[in-house]
C-alpha cells in the first residue's frame, strides 16, 4: 500500500531537509492495544455485487450491495457484515426480495436470515443504503486554497476502511469475485477492478460503468476512482496496460509509468508466474497519498507524478514496481491477517529495489538496502517488535511500518544471500505457484523456501521474523605477520533476552590481498577481494584466517547484507584503500564515514580526492558528510569547490547539506561563507527542486546573519509538490529563531493556502521546536496554538505533520486537539500519530529548550558552589579551632 515513508521521493525530501513526519513512534504497542486475530467466517463470501451512484454535490454514495454466501458453519441463521455510519434503507433476500430483519452492533451489521442454512448451502443478501463517508471513499472538490482541484472520487480500502462506504466482510481472510457498477456524470470515467463489461449512457446526463473481476480477492482491494481523466494505452503481451491522468499530465505519466510493461515481464520471469489479471490500469487522482495496489487497478498519488524538472533527481519507478509486485504478493497471494503483512509489504519493498538495481545497476540496490537498514534501525530505537506481530488498537494500520517494509526487505535480501541466488528465485516461484489464489501465512513462505533450497530455515525465521532486534557487532582486527594470519575477534553486544537472541548466521568476510610483495595499495580501479563465508554461532568468536600476504583491506559482512550494527576499528591506511578500491558501495561509504572521524591529514586528503573522483552519488554524499563533519576551513573550501564543479544533483544535495554544518555564532566566519554560497545558489537558480530546497534548509542551519531575510524572500516560490517552500520552511525552522514562528504559523493556519504548503509550514514548526531554541512565552504560545489548529486540517498530510509538531513542542496545550483526533477520527493512521504525540507529551520527553536547560544547569552549579563554600568554611573553622587549641 501507500508508500510515503519509503522510496526515492522520501529520500529526496529527506536530503532536501524536508523530512516527512515519522511513520511510527516510540514504544510499539501503546496502552490499551490488544492481540488481534482474524474473525470467524460462518459463511464464505462467494461474490460481491456493488451498484452505486456518486452524488458529487452532496458528497454521497447511494446504492445496493449484494453478497452471495455459502454457509461454512453447520447451521447459519445470522450473517454479519462490517458497516460504519451507513444509512441502511432495506435488507432483503436476494432471490425472493423478502425483507430480512437486521440490527447494528457498533460497526457490525447483523442480518437475520429467513431460515437456517446448512453447510454448503448458498444464499444472497441485498443491502440498499446511502452514505456520506468520512473515510474509505473520498470526494475531491476545489476549495479556497486549491481552486484547481477537479471533482473526483477515489477509494482506499486498506486496511479496513471500505465498510465506511459499503457493507462488506472487511477483513482479508475472505476472498470473492466482484462486480461493480458506478453511475457518474456523463463526462466522467470510472475505474474499478477487472474487465470493463459496459459503459452505458443513461441519457440523463449520467453514465454507468460496469466492471467485473473473476479471480477472487479480499474486499479491501476493491477500488473505485472516478473523474475526468485522459487515457494512455499500452500493453504487455496481450494484457492492456492503461494509465489515467488529468489532461495536461500525459508526458509526466509516460515518464513515470512507461516502464510498466517491462516490469511486468521482469517480475513474471522472476516470480515464475504470469501477471495474473485481465488488465493492469494505473490511475493518478488528486489528494491521494502514497499508492495502493488494488487488484488490476493501482491508484497512485498525484504527488508521485514528476514534472520534467522533478524527474532530474527523482525516479518514481520504484513505487510503480512496488505496486506491481503487490499484484502477485498481496493480491493474488493475500495475507490471512495483518500480522503477516510483511508477506506483501516487505516483498514489494524488496523487489522494487531489485528492479531499480536491474535498471540502474548494483549500486542502486545496495544503497536502497542501506537506506532500508538505516530506516529500520531508527524505528527499532523507538520501539522493538517482531516482524510477525498482532498487537494493535483497531485495524492493523499501524503495523504498516518500518519493520514490515524496510526490515522485512532486508530479511528477504538476507535470505537470498543465505540460500544463494538460484535457490532463492526457485523458492519464490514455488511459493507463488503453490499459493496463488490462497490466503498466506509466514509458514507457507518458509516451507516453500525450505523445499526449494534444501536448507532448514526454522532458525532463520525464528531469529529474524518471529523474534525482534538484530546483532550489534564489535569487531577487532589484527595481522600476525609471522604466521600470516588475519585475526578477527567478533562480539555480539546486544542485550539478549526473550525477544532478542544471540544470532546464528553465516557471514561474509573479505580480504583484499595483494598478488605480490611489490603490489601497492594505491593502484587504480576496484580490487576484487577474497571472500569467505564463516558461521557465527556465539556471542564471542574469534576467526584466524591464513592469507598469502598482509591484506590492504578487510571487510566484515562484505556486500553489507546482514541486518546489524557494526563497530569495526580499522587502521586509517586500510580505510583509505577501501574508500578508493572497494567495489562494494557499502565499503566505500563506511570508509568515508570512518575517515572523517579519524581526521588525520592523509585521511582528509583522501576524502577530498575521492569527492571528485568517486562515480556513485551515494558515496559522494557520504564523503561530503564526512568532510562537513570536520567543520574545518579546509573542508569548507573543498565543499565550495565541489559545489562549483559537481553537477550530479543527488551528490549536490549532499554537498549543500554539508554547508549547513557550518554554524553561527560558533563558527561565524565559516558559517557566513557557507551562507553566502547558499544564498548565491538560491539567487542564481538551480535545475533541481530538491537541491534548491536543500540549500534553503542548509541556509537556515547556518544561522548566519541575513539568513532569515533571505529565506523570507523565497516563501512565495511555488513548485512541484511545494518542494521548494518545504525547504524554505524547514530552513526557517532550522534558524531556531523566534522570528520564524510568525511566518510559519501564518502559513500553517491559513486554509486559503495550498494544502501541501500548509503541511510544509507545519513541518517547519516541528523543525523549529526540535532546535530547542525558542523560549519566549509569546512565540511559544503562537507556535503551539498554530500546531493545535493544524491538527484539525482536513488535509491528512497537514494534520499528520501537526501530530509530529505537537510531539516536538511537547506542550500540554496541544493535548485537547490530539485527544479529539483519537476520539473522533475514523483514520487509524492519524489516530496512531495522535496517540504517539500524546504519549510523547505525557512522558515529557519532548525536547526541552536550551535556555531552560542552561538555567537548570546553572542552578545545579550554584548549589554545588554553595556546598563547596560551606565545606571550605567548615574546614576553615576547624583549622581555626585547631590553631586556637594548639596556641
Ligand atoms: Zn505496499
Amino acid at each position: 500500500m501507500r508508500h510515503c515513508g519509503t522510496g526515492d521521493l522520501a529520500r529526496a525530501l529527506r536530503e532536501a531537509g524536508i523530512a516527512e513526519p515519522p511513520a511510527n513512534g516510540p514504544s510499539f504497542a501503546l496502552p490499551g492495544d490488544q492481540p488481534r486475530y482474524a474473525p470467524d467466517r460462518p459463511a464464505d463470501v462467494r461474490h460481491v455485487d456493488i451498484a452505486v451512484t456518486l452524488d458529487f454535490e452532496r458528497k454521497q454514495v447511494r446504492g445496493a450491495v449484494t453478497h452471495r454466501f455459502a454457509a461454512l458453519f453447520e447451521s447459519v441463521r445470522v450473517v454479519t457484515l462490517d458497516a460504519a455510519e451507513l444509512h441502511i434503507e432495506e435488507i432483503t433476500l436476494a432471490e425472493s426480495g423478502a425483507p430480512l430483519e437486521w440490527w447494528s452492533e457498533g460497526e457490525k451489521l447483523r442480518i437475520q436470515l429467513d431460515r437456517a442454512y446448512n453447510y454448503g448451502e448458498e444464499f444472497g443478501v441485498r443491502v440498499a443504503y446511502w452514505a456520506q463517508p468520512r473515510t474509505g471513499l473520498v470526494f475531491v472538490a476545489p476549495d479556497a486554497g486549491n481552486p484547481d482541484l477537479p471533482l473526483q472520487v477515489w477509494t482506499q480500502g486498506e486496511t479496513e476502511y471500505h465498510h465506511f462506504w459499503f457493507p462488506c466482510h472487511d477483513f482479508p481472510n475472505d476472498r470473492a469475485s466482484t462486480s461493480l457498477a458506478a453511475t457518474v456524470p456523463a463526462s466522467f470515467f470510472a475505474l474499478s477492478n477487472g474487465k470493463l463489461e459496459e459503459a452505458r449512457d443513461n441519457g440523463d446526463g449520467t453514465k454507468t460503468y460496469q466492471w467485473r473481476q473473476d479471480i477472487p480477492f479480499p474486499a479491501y482491494l476493491i477500488t473505485l476512482v472516478a473523474g475526468e481523466f485522459v487515457e494512455i494505452q499500452d500493453h504487455w503481451r496481450e494484457v492492456p496496460v492503461n494509465y489515467y491522468v488529468r489532461a495536461g499530465r500525459e508526458a509526466d505519466a509516460r515518464r513515470m509509468l512507461g516502464r510498466t510493461p517491462a516490469m511486468m515481464e521482469f517480475f513474471t520471469q522472476r516470480f515464475g508466474l504470469d501477471y495474473p489479471y485481465v488488465k493492469y490500469a494505473q490511475i493518478v487522482p488528486e489528494m491521494f497519498l502514497g499508492a495502493m495496489e488494488n487488484v488490476s487497478a493501482t491508484t497512485h498519488s498525484y504527488r508521485l507524478l514528476p514534472d520534467q524538472r522533478a524527474s532530474l533527481d527523482y525516479k518514481p519507478e520504484a513505487v510503480v514496481a512496488h505496486e506491481l509486485v503487490h499484484q502477485w504478493f498481496g493480491d493474488l497471494l493475500a495475507v490471512r491477517d495483518w500480522s503477516h503483512t510483511w508477506l506483501k509489504e516487505s516483498f514489494a519493498t524488496y523487489f522494487e529495489a531489485v528492479w531499480m538495481g536491474e535498471e540502474l545497476g548494483e549500486d542502486q540496490l545496495r544503497i536502497e538496502m542501506r537506506d532500508n537498514l538505516d530506516a529500520y534501525l531508527a524505528a527499532d530505537k523507538r520501539g522493538r517488535r517482531p516482524i510477525v506481530y498482532n498487537v494493535y488498537r483497531k485495524n492493523g494500520n499501524e503495523l504498516f511500518d518500518r519493520h514490515n517494509y524496510q526490515k522485512g526487505s532486508r530479511v528477504l535480501h538476507m535470505l537470498r544471500q543465505v540460500v544463494g541466488d538460484a535457490a532463492f528465485w526457485r523458492g519464490m516461484a514455488r511459493y507463488a505457484q503453490r499459493n496463488q489464489g490462497r490466503e498466506v501465512i509466514t509458514a507457507d513462505f518458509e516451507r516453500a523456501h525450505e523445499e526449494a533450497s534444501g536448507r532448514s530455515l526454522a532458525q532463520f525465521f525464528e531469529q529474524w521474523v518471529y523474534k525482534a532486534g538484530h546483532p550489534e557487532f564489535k569487531v577487532g582486527y589484527s595481522w600476525d605477520d609471522e604466521r600470516k594470519l588475519a585475526k578477527l575477534s567478533v562480539r555480539q553486544t546486544q542485550t539478549v533476552n526473550e525477544q532478542t537472541p544471540v544470532f546464528v548466521t553465516p557471514l561474509d568476510l573479505a580480504f583484499f590481498v595483494p598478488q605480490s610483495d611489490d603490489e601497492k595499495p594505491d593502484g587504480d580501479g576496484f580490487m576484487q577481494p577474497q571472500v569467505m563465508r564463516v558461521q557465527l554461532e556465539q556471542a564471542e568468536q574469534t576467526f584466524y584466517i591464513p592469507l598469502a600476504r598482509r591484506p590492504f583491506g578487510v571487510r566484515f559482512d562484505y556486500g553489507g547484507w546482514l541486518i546489524k550494527t557494526l563497530e569495526f576499528e580499522a587502521p586509517a591506511d586500510m580505510l583509505r584503500f577501501q574508500l578508493r578500491r572497494d567495489p562494494d558501495t557499502n565499503g566505500r561509504i563506511e570508509a568515508a564515514t570512518a575517515l572523517g572521524e579519524k581526521g588525520d591529514p592523509d585521511s582528509l586528503a583522501a576524502l577530498e580526492e575521492a569527492l571528485f573522483s568517486e562515480s556513485f552519488w551515494g558515496v559522494r554524499q557520504a564523503i561530503a558528510a564526512a568532510l562537513a563533519g570536520r567543520k574545518s576551513e579546509r573542508a569548507l573550501a573543498t565543499l565550495l569547490r565541489a559545489l562549483d564543479e559537481i553537477e550530479e544533483p543527488k551528490a549536490r544535495r549532499g554537498i549543500v547539506a554539508g554547508l549547513g554544518e557550518y554554524r553561527a555564532p560558533e563558527q561565524s566566519d565559516l558559517a557566513e561563507r557557507a551562507a553566502a554560497a547558499l544564498t548565491a545558489l538560491l539567487a542564481k537558480g538551480e535545475p533541481s527542486y530538491f537541491v534548491t530546497a536543500a540549500a534553503a534548509s542548509a541556509l537556515g542551519k547556518t544561522r548566519a546573519p541575513g539568513a532569515f531575510e533571505t529565506l523570507l524572500r523565497y516563501v512565495d516560490t511555488p513548485s512541484w509538490n511545494e518542494v521548494i517552500r518545504g525547504g524554505v520552511f524547514a530552513g526557517l525552522g532550522e534558524l531556531g529563531d523566534a522570528r520564524a514562528v510568525e511566518p510559519l504559523a501564518r502559513w500553517a493556519t491559513d486554509r486559503t493556502k495550498p494544502m501541501d504548503a500548509r503541511a510544509a509550514a507545519v513541518s517547519g514548526l516541528r523543525v523549529l521546536a526540535a532546535t530547542k531554541r525558542v523560549d519566549q512565552p509569546e512565540a511559544r504560545t503562537r507556535a503551539v496554538e498554530a500546531v493545535a489548529f493544524a491538527l484539525s486540517d482536513p488535509w491528512e498530510m497537514a494534520a499528520g505533520a501537526a501530530c509530529a509538531a505537537a510531539a516536538a513542542w511537547g506542550d500540554a496545550r496541544a493535548l485537547p486537539a490530539l485527544q479529539r483526533i483519537v476520539a473522533e477520527s475514523p483514520d487509524e493512521r492519524q489516530v496512531r500519530n495522535a496517540r504517539e504525540a500524546i504519549a510523547a507529551i505525557q512522558r515529557g520527553d519532548a525536547p526541552r529548550d536550551e535556555t531552560r536547560q542552561l538555567r537548570a544547569d546553572l542552578d545545579t552549579l550554584r548549589e554545588d558552589n554553595r556546598k563547596l563554600r560551606e565545606r571550605l568554611d567548615a574546614l576553615d573553622a576547624q583549622a581555626d579551632g585547631d590553631r586556637k587549641r594548639s596556641e
